[in-house]
């Protein structure tokens, strides 16, 4: 461990003195631009971060290597809730977050203090991510770090945003957004806890009344009030009677906040509990018929009003709570019901459905097998119902003007009706509740009046976004699918606040830019980032006619430096490195950003820039596991990054990360994979070492034995099957392909060599075929385990970094298929020699092995020729083989041997059929000659070769005969 820390430190110190990783435009080169989504400094990152990281630092490595100037910046989001909540959580003294912070991320006590303060945490927390991505031997161009709230990003953010106005993009205006009533502000994906983006959905709220007071019940299907039994209420729930509007409302206690935040005006005149309202009737206002009130445990008074409509013939949870009440009549007493009452409560059958009796509801419980209105099936049986009535449903002939309508269709209308008739109004709620903001307060709906909007609803935008995605290349290309679905449902997007760090709206400076809003350009930010840091570029410089002329070309660098001060020539600088670098060739993120931050940047990008400047490519990734279950605080299993760097390594990290699963899948970390990693590593280190002492000589291909040439072979094949994976960044089968494939082709090489004579010529041969591997292997490697490699190039005494070597170029002619055929053979005839003696338990003295006859050869090729893209037939083979003189002499041998022969062959795959075909008539008994000592080692035996037909050949139990081509027959005593 003590080498590897050492190796680490030694390697990182060497890159950054020789600044390998500053990339400046150099046109004489392709340009590779590399971002990841930037860190919020809001707590130490652990290995779950690493992934997206360490993901996007092997594809600049990598591209590095393929000969491109590779450019990989960070910056730090110090906007937003992320970092204000915590700021606040600990100042108001969490004490889960304080035992975290000190006892899993070991920051001292005393600095818990001043980390109260936003900015302070934020600094501090910069600083020790910074650090770990420096100890995980990131390759990036530090030179370019900012923060967004750095007085110049803000310029920066302002001119995107006037960009935006100008475009049409922002709206102000009464809509509603996810809220959290306690820093009553906007909240979106990133401000709450486990990062769930708040869905809004807009209830319908049916008026029921009694006399003259309203019972508002709450659904999304108000197509379904012809189908209506009953009201449910919770009867343990605390219920209202307030003025709703200068209206008599029942609601839920919890709903009059919701009600109020949607901006109606509501006083609480009584509150009781639901049971005591039990028993009385409302009437329907679609069919006016009187209903009653019954009690359901199922009903949730957090959820719109707390008032449900029951349709038990399409509607699972209500068609349980019936069948719940039927079976208990002794609990209906206390409510004054009586069992006939109940009775009376049949399902309604309002809509047909094809596949499903009268009552959906009904079959669906059944089929599930659904008891209790508690059972948390219900959603999934509800959600089965809907989805068929909404998609093949059609309203029956008991919904007057709506009847033979699709359903899909009448939901709106009779929306839309009931509300024009006063019948129904409409109320906001979060579907996907309960979302919890990241100060620990369960979110609600606010309809807010002056709230600013990025308006991704815009079909004109969204058209160009879809353009700019269907030239993007995605990574997986699966997840095409969900940006086409967030692009097209997104709409207003909130994007300022009235609190917090960040950029305030140049127009309007109550408000502050929220943090998905001002992160969707930023990478263009980069390309400056540099010249203003050296240049000491003040704020005010950066106009936006000089953001015009960098980003978009436009006017003229000597008029903006009149009115700047900013010299002409830095002006040009700034704006060739952005031309240089633009576009952006790929965006890593985890795959959660998705639905948000990466679709926001490319709708940015399509407002703001040219289609010449519009990202390339995108690519996601999982999660990382913690030994099978999720990371999590409760769960105790977070390890910080900075920790795990210590304990296992940052090569074995970075690998152990990375192993597990593609891009997608959810990774899985352990110890035990991170140790084995490290175990791996250091074999692999010895290797070179050893290698690295014998001279690495020149070799022409005729001093190269048989089994030289397959090892360059097969080196050659892992060579492309390495690189085609990291084309797709399929990272995973790029390492097990180097690291574990070659590894056990070059381990069969070694024990094939073993007993190899050692003469000039084959030491010349084995030392080139090691140093070749070595080469290639270290390579490969180098993006994933890059300091234990650089150490491995240094040994082998490569003057420049391993980082800027060239990845190995795959050389077909290297490529040897009789040498792999040829291998193949001898591997076979070990396997079915060990067999043999397995099955018979026999520890042999003596092996022969019976290549096969030529005549047998002969007929085995021509079948082969026939069998190729067809089924070949015995009787046919058998006319063909007889047309040849020598076969024909000897046709009840060759009839013996066809039998099961054409079978054979017709099983045999095609490709395996055209690489013999190529290869012809193989010399079996030379190559069992030239694997004798192998043999012999291996086996612990005396071997003898012989052909079938050897007048001379030892065969007391005739088993030569048996020798078929690929499958030399074999005797053992
Ligand atoms: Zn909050």
């Amino acid at each position: 461990m003590q080498f590897l820390k050492k190796l680490e430190e030694k390697w990182q110190k060497n890159w950054e003195k020789a600044k390998i990783f500053e990339t400046d435009p150099d046109p004489s080169k392709p340009k590779c631009f590399i971002t990841v989504a930037y860190p919020y400094p809001n707590s130490p990152q652990h290995i779950g971060h690493g992934r997206t990281y360490t993901m996007a630092d092997v594809h600049a490595r990598y591209m590095r290597m393929r000969g491109y100037n590779t450019l990989l910046p960070m910056a730090f989001h110090y906007t937003g809730t992320p970092v204000l909540a915590m700021a606040k959580r600990l100042a108001g003294n969490d004490k889960g977050l304080i035992s975290d912070f000190i006892n899993v991320y070991k920051i001292p006590p005393q600095k818990l203090k001043e980390l109260t303060e936003p900015i302070a945490m934020a600094r501090y927390f910069h600083q020790e991510i910074k650090t770990g991505m420096k100890e995980i031997g990131y390759s990036i161009d530090w030179r370019r770090e900012f923060t967004t709230v750095d007085p110049i990003y803000n310029r920066f953010i302002e001119w995107q945003f006037r960009k935006l106005s100008q475009a049409g993009y922002i709206t102000q205006g009464r809509h509603p957004v996810g809220w959290c009533p306690k820093d009553g502000n906007p909240v979106g994906q990133h401000d709450t806890e486990g990062d769930v983006e708040p869905e809004i959905g807009e209830f319908t709220l049916i008026r029921f009344k009694q006399a003259s007071i309203v019972y508002p019940a709450a659904t999304l299907r108000p197509e379904t009030i012809f189908g209506v039994t009953n009201i449910w209420l919770n009867p343990t729930a605390k219920y209202v009677k307030a003025t709703v509007d200068g209206e008599e409302w029942i609601v839920s206690q919890q709903s009059v906040e919701k009600l109020t935040n949607q901006n109606w005006k509501v006083r609480v005149q009584e509150a009781f509990e639901g049971k005591e309202l039990v028993g009385k009737a409302v009437q329907n206002p679609a069919t006016g018929k009187d209903i009653l009130i019954l009690p359901a445990d199922f009903v949730d008074p957090k959820n719109a009003t707390g008032v449900v409509m029951s349709v038990p013939g399409h509607a699972p949870y209500d068609y349980v709570a019936l069948e719940n009440m039927r079976k208990a009549p002794s609990r209906l007493k206390q409510y004054g019901i009586t069992v006939e009452d109940v009775d009376s409560v049949q399902p309604i059958s309002l809509i047909e459905v094809k596949g499903y009796s009268d009552v959906p509801a009904a079959d669906v419980v059944k089929k599930m097998n659904i008891q209790e209105q508690t059972d948390s099936r219900l959603e999934d049986a509800t959600k089965e119902v809907y989805r068929h009535e909404f998609h093949n449903g059609k309203m029956k002939a008991n919904t007057g003007k709506y009847a033979g309508m699709a359903v899909a269709e009448a939901k709106d209308k009779v929306k839309q009706d009931l509300i024009q008739e006063g019948r129904a109004t409409t109320m906001y709620e979060l579907v996907n509740r309960p979302v919890f903001c990241r100060c620990r307060t369960e979110c609600i709906v606010k309809i807010v009046e002056d709230q600013w909007f990025i308006d991704y609803g815009k079909p004109e935008w969204k058209k160009l976004a879809h353009k700019n995605l269907d030239m993007m290349e995605i990574l997986p290309e699966e997840v095409r699918p969900e940006f086409n679905n967030v692009i097209d449902w997104l709409h207003e997007k909130a994007c300022a606040r009235k609190s917090g760090m960040g950029t305030r709206l140049p127009w309007d400076k109550d408000w502050i830019i929220e943090s998905l809003s001002d992160s969707t350009i930023y990478m263009a930010y980069y390309t400056i980032a540099k010249h203003i840091k050296q240049n000491k570029i003040q704020p005010e410089q950066l106009t936006d006619e000089a953001f015009d002329y960098i980003f978009l070309g436009k006017n003229k660098p000597e008029e903006i430096s009149e009115k700047t001060g900013l010299r002409k020539e830095i002006l040009k600088q700034m704006h060739d490195e952005f031309m240089y670098f633009y576009p952006l060739d790929s965006r890593h993120s985890a795959r959660e950003l998705v639905p948000n931050h990466l679709t926001f940047m490319i709708f940015n990008h399509t407002a703001i820039f040219p289609e010449n400047h519009w990202p390339r490519q995108i690519a996601t990734n999982g999660q990382v596991m913690m030994e099978g279950s999720k990371m999590s605080k409760s769960f105790g299993n977070i390890i910080p990054l900075r920790v795990a760097l210590d304990k296992f390594g940052a090569d074995p990290l970075r690998l152990s990360v990375l192993s597990t699963a593609e891009l997608l899948q959810d990774s899985d970390f352990s110890p035990a994979i991170a140790e084995s990693m490290r175990g791996r590593l250091e074999r692999f280190y010895k290797f070179a070492t050893e290698t690295a002492k014998t001279p690495h000589r020149k070799t022409s291909n005729t001093t190269l034995t048989a089994i030289d040439r397959w090892m360059l072979s097969r080196l050659n094949q892992h060579v492309k099957n390495a690189t085609d994976a990291m084309d797709k960044l399929a990272v995973r089968k790029a390492i097990h392909t180097v690291l574990y494939e070659l590894d056990q082709d070059f381990q069969w090489y070694q024990r094939r060599i073993a007993t190899r004579k050692e003469s000039m010529k084959t030491e010349a041969s084995t030392a080139y075929v090691f140093h070749e591997v070595l080469d290639a292997q270290t390579r490969m490697l180098a993006p994933v385990a890059p300091h234990v490699c650089e150490e491995i190039w240094e040994m082998l005494g490569r003057k420049d970094f391993i980082a800027r070597a060239p990845w190995p170029t795959f050389d077909e002619t290297k490529i040897d298929v009789k040498a792999e055929e040829n291998e193949t053979f001898i591997m076979n005839v070990l396997d079915d020699t060990l067999n043999i003696m397995k099955a018979t338990g026999t520890k042999p003295e003596k092996i022969c092995y019976y290549a096969a006859a030529k005549w047998k050869w002969n007929t085995y090729l021509k079948t082969v020729e026939m069998s190729i893209a067809t089924r070949v037939l015995q009787k046919d083979l058998m006319k063909k083989l007889m047309q040849e003189p020598d076969l024909r002499a000897n046709a009840e041998k060759v009839a013996k041997f066809t039998g099961p022969l054409a079978e054979e062959t017709n099983r045999t795959s095609e490709e395996t059929k055209r690489r013999r075909l190529q290869i012809g008539l193989m010399n079996e008994t030379k190559a069992l000659e030239e694997a004798k000592g192998f043999f012999q080692k291996e086996l612990n035996a005396e071997i003898h070769v012989y052909n079938e037909e050897d007048a001379e050949r030892h065969d007391p139990k005739q088993r030569a005969q048996l020798a078929k081509p690929y499958r030399p027959a074999i005797y053992i005593e």
